[in-house]
């Protein structure tokens, strides 16, 4: 049986007691696992003096496949995200973030099956921007307004957004391959193109054509307001949805909580040479060090890696192993309880326990 190479950085605050459960369940599926554990974050701080180590990006390089779990980014200090960092270094273009309600998740929605697919290195999020009254920005003002019907103030603060054809089209690209390989039906293209007629405008012209090669899915796109109001009012006429990078990170929040909130929305992101999977929540500092968060998201997100590798049938038993024991009810951690009572919830660690236990059932 083959083994495979992961790079597990558990991060920091509560990514110790959520990426060990995740590496116990991955573990007990029978799959071979070589861990080779890196630090990000703060702890990598102290040891190394930097919160993403060259040692930790060249292990994802080489393993081409990493568990993340969540890393906390010091405010106001000038330091970069690690997680917009990982995925600027490797090239993680494509974000994926699927959205399934759960029986036992308390949710106002049932019945929700979406996924999300964020493009990651493009829009407003390339790092391109001019604070107020810099040198920079009155240089960057003086040629927008040579050619700008209308000018721009003088003390403007400038970000760019940056949408190209290549971005555009693999990621509508990766988006029809995800919806031919997992059975899905119909991808939608969200877009303000009413309104930036040339950015998102591309974008759409861009999603058209890939659609146009895959007549086996079905395709439309959505404004983005009407989109949120949509999957609000019919959530069901939709399935995968893909869109530029700033959509995605509103979007994706608004279908995690329509779906139970973070503990339980994994994410993954992916590129040409690596991948990165993690759960779309933060190091959740107060909860940090007592063994009580919710490590669903996290074992979510060993799953859609599984999914990756071509481990389907271990995806879909550690998939139905957690869908199990929250809809028992009686092994969950305090948030997923409606008393959201710690001292009745489960543990952490107790919580991997019984999902290890059903999967072994
Ligand atoms: P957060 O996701 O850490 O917490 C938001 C709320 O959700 C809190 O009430 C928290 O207690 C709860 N929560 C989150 N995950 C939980 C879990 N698994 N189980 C139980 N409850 C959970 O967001 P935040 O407080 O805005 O951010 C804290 C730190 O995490 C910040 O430094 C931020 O930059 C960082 N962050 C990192 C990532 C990442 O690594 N991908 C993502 C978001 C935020």
């Amino acid at each position: 049986m083959a083994t495979y190479h992961v790079t597990l950085i558990p991060g920091d605050g509560i990514g110790f007691e959520v990426s060990a459960a995740t590496q116990r369940v991955l573990d007990a599926t029978g799959i071979g696992f070589a861990w080779d554990r890196q630090d990000a974050g703060t702890e990598a701080l102290a040891k190394h003096g930097e919160l993403l180590p060259a040692a930790t990006l060249e292990s994802v390089r080489r393993n081409g496949i990493g568990l993340k779990g969540p890393i906390t980014t010091p405010i106001g200090s000038g330091f970069r995200s690690v997680n917009v960092g990982l995925r600027q270094e490797l090239e993680l273009y494509a974000n994926i973030r699927p959205g399934r309600t759960m029986q036992g998740v308390q949710s106002t929605f049932d019945d929700i099956d979406l996924v999300i697919v964020r493009e990651n290195m493009e829009d407003t999020y390339a790092g391109v921007e001019f604070d107020t009254g810099t040198p920079e920005a009155s240089e960057v003002i003086a040629a927008i307004n040579a050619h700008a019907r209308r000018p721009i103030a003088a003390d403007a603060a400038i970000t760019i957004k940056m949408i190209t054809p290549e971005g555009s089209r693999r990621i509508v690209e990766f988006a029809f391959q995800y919806a031919e390989q997992n059975g899905r039906k119909k991808v939608t293209a969200v877009h303000k193109a009413n309104i930036m007629k040339f950015t998102d405008g591309l974008f759409l012209r861009i999603a058209q054509q890939v659609a146009a090669n895959h007549p086996n899915i079905e395709f439309n796109d959505r404004i983005v307001d009407n989109m949120c109001m949509q999957l609000m009012q019919k959530p069901g006429d939709y399935d995968v949805l893909v869109m530029p990078n700033l959509y995605g990170d509103i979007v994706s929040d608004l279908v995690a909580g329509m779906v139970g909130g973070l503990g339980v929305a994994p994410g993954g992101n992916i590129g040409k040479d690596a991948a990165v999977f993690e759960p779309i929540h933060g190091s959740a500092p107060s909860h940090a060090g007592k063994n009580e968060a919710n490590p669903t998201a996290m074992i979510l997100s060993g799953a859609l890696m599984l999914r990756h590798l071509g481990e389907r049938a271990a995806a879909e038993a550690v998939e139905a192993a957690v869908q199990a024991v929250i809809a028992e009810g009686s092994s969950v951690t305090y948030d997923l309880r409606a008393d959201r009572d710690p001292a009745k919830a489960a543990t952490t660690s107790g919580m991997a326990d019984a999902i290890i236990q059903a999967m072994q059932a």
